[in-house]
């Protein structure tokens, strides 16, 4: 870590760039990470390299940096190898299969907090994918593994459970990163399941949940009323679901089965 200095860069906010300067944090991400030789890792956003340098010193078998601010990226270009790629690029239009060939990966980042979520949606189900270890607010970590009958409960919690197994692993304070945020964050590892939690269409989900959740107040009666018209207390009812509940008080299963029916 002797090469790290947090300020290298002076930090853009539109990028989401709050560096990580606490030890102990970036120690804990990486060893959650169990990078092996044999690992492909993905980090997005570098940024001065609060976790790029111990990863490389962890020796994977293939380093990818993938960062959309170019001077970063310059930067990150110099120590460029045969393991370590630089792709100066915004990862929200990156494949992630196409960048490494199809290998299996692994992937580490501290998120920018604007673009947190797109990403994670769109690596969930990605084949190549073993496991994520990311950073987020702790408002979308909680999110992520809420459960029913929760404030906090929804489309996020649904998808991500249904295709993951997710572990939350600590909260991160402010004063760990430069500049720091106002808000507090948290550090989740993120493993795809061999299957989905249950057997359903992902869009059919995706669109069932999306009817329920447009408006989370009311009765599910009503808001499947789109989907399933007059037959709507009837299919609930096959599905082993109140109509007059809400979609908070629903079970990953319920959902599975009523999207079944769509
Ligand atoms: N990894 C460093 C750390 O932990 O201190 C920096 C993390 S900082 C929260 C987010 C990083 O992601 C910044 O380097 C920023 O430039 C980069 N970034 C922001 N949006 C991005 C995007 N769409 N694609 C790739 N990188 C992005």
């Amino acid at each position: 870590m002797s090469e790290y200095n947090p300020n290298l860069f002076s930090a853009k906010k539109s990028l989401g760039q709050n560096f990580l300067i606490d030890l102990n944090i970036i120690q804990k991400i990486v060893r959650a990470a169990d990078i092996s030789p044999k690992d492909v890792i993905i980090e997005v956003g570098p940024g001065p390299g609060a976790l790029t340098y111990p990863i490389i010193t962890s020796t994977p078998r293939h380093l990818y940096l993938i960062e959309k601010d170019t001077s970063i990226a310059e930067h990150w270009q110099k120590h460029e190898s045969k393991t370590v790629t630089v792709v100066n690029q915004d990862a929200l239009k990156l494949n992630i299969g196409d960048l490494t060939d199809g290998k299996p990966c692994k992937i580490i980042s501290n998120l920018p907090y604007n673009v947190g979520t797109e990403l994670l949606i769109g690596w969930l189900g990605h084949p190549n994918i073993q496991s994520m270890i990311l950073m987020f607010q702790k408002e979308v970590v909680d999110r992520i593994v809420a459960n029913p009958g929760t404030k906090a409960y929804g489309r996020l919690s649904i998808l991500t459970q249904w295709l993951c197994e997710i572990e939350k692993l600590f909260d991160v304070p402010p004063n760990a990163f430069k500049p720091a945020p106002k808000i507090t964050s948290s550090v989740v590892r993120v493993i795809p399941r061999s299957k989905p939690l249950f057997a359903v269409d992902q869009n059919k989900l995706e669109h069932l949940t999306q009817a329920c959740f447009h408006q989370r107040r009311k009765m599910l009666r009503k808001s499947l009323k789109s989907l399933f018209g007059d037959n709507t207390e009837n299919i609930c009812q096959q599905a082993g679901v109140n109509p007059l509940s809400r979609p908070e008080e629903l079970s990953i299963e319920q959902f599975c089965a009523l999207a079944n029916k769509i």
